[in-house]
């Protein structure tokens, strides 16, 4: 199995931007005290999804580019299809299961008044909720990265399709997935503080290279970490003659759904192998637009604006959020 340089250099950087946002988000919630629901409303919680929304701009810029990158190193280049630019914005307006971002942030608060509700004292309900804020705030981030790339991949008629590329030694859900070849129309399964990224290839026969065993995965692990990636029993399953795939429970699918809001998992659900509709689709709910250029979103300037919140945006803006 061959793994491209720069799908390592992306997984590592996109893994350091959620890494370090997490950690900025919970130096933020560590604010809070005994008053904690009015210094959220007062203050923490803007300042929170500020950084929240400064770490998935800072992924996208990272994103952006790296399809590039990963076809060149394979002596590729596809370009993408009628000047068709990726509205990071769009991206940005919502969280990427289409809620808002302060919306999400708030179940932090909502556990910690949940744990004061079942006795618990006022620090420990807050320090109870780190966890909390910490993984949607890194799972945000990647989702958001892995969106972009999903987008750009589709806008680009010369990207057939991707691998999925594991980091050892997590993801045991995702160790079945990375060894198959999708087309680009089918959605990234992410399951939550998974850190896989895409390998965008040309087709199924360039996917070979780069497609991962699971057995062979399974057998590059320490004992331990088998036990830690699959559980103990599976594990043991799979060192008994069990195949890896049938052991592994794969995510279930989205149904279809229908709206004019729809996010990127449902736009591929809904459009299957069908890459125009993929794209009209992606056009449509404000993804994808068609001028010359990317339209990148601003990582040296801090933004002062909620852009969770309608009333924040542009107008421009506002009518992709909404349609
Ligand atoms: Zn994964």
């Amino acid at each position: 199995m061959t793994t491209l340089q720069a799908s390592k250099r992306e997984q590592a950087r996109q893994t350091l931007i959620a890494f370090a946002a997490a950690h900025q988000a919970v130096a933020v919630w560590d604010r809070l005290g005994e008053d904690f629901s009015t210094q959220w409303d007062q203050g923490v919680r803007d300042e929170m999804i500020r950084t929240v929304q400064a770490g998935r701009s800072e992924a996208i810029s990272q994103a952006d580019g790296y399809i590039d990158r990963a076809l060149a190193e394979q002596g590729l280049a596809f370009a993408a299809a009628g000047g068709l630019t990726i509205n990071t914005q769009r991206l940005l307006a919502t969280t990427p299961d289409g809620r808002t971002l302060g919306g999400l942030l708030d179940n932090g608060i909502i556990k910690a008044k949940q744990a004061i509700a079942g006795g618990s004292g006022w620090h420990d309900a807050l320090v109870g909720s780190r966890d909390f804020i910490a993984s949607a705030t890194s799972d945000t981030i990647r989702q958001t990265a892995s969106d972009f790339v999903s987008i750009d991949a589709t806008r680009r008629p010369g990207v057939g399709g991707y691998v999925r590329q594991l980091s050892v030694p997590s993801c045991r859900s995702c160790v079945a997935l990375a060894g198959a070849f999708y087309r680009t129309n089918t959605g990234f399964q992410r399951h939550p503080k998974c850190d896989c990224i895409h390998v965008p290839v040309s087709d199924a026969a360039a996917a070979e290279p780069y497609l991962t065993d699971p057995k062979a995965y399974f057998n590059s692990l320490s004992r331990a970490q088998q036990d830690a990636v699959f559980g103990e029993r599976d594990a043991q399953a799979i060192r008994d003659g069990a195949n890896p795939v049938t052991v592994i429970n794969k995510r279930a699918r989205g149904q279809n759904k229908r709206s004019t809001n729809l996010t990127i998992d449902d736009i591929y659900t809904v459009a299957g192998d069908n890459r125009d509709r993929a794209i009209t689709l992606l056009r449509e709910n404000g993804y994808l637009s068609e001028s010359g250029r990317v339209t990148l979103a601003r990582t040296n300037r801090v933004d002062r604006r909620d852009l969770t919140d309608p009333r924040q945006l542009t107008s421009a803006e506002r009518r992709a959020a909404a349609q």
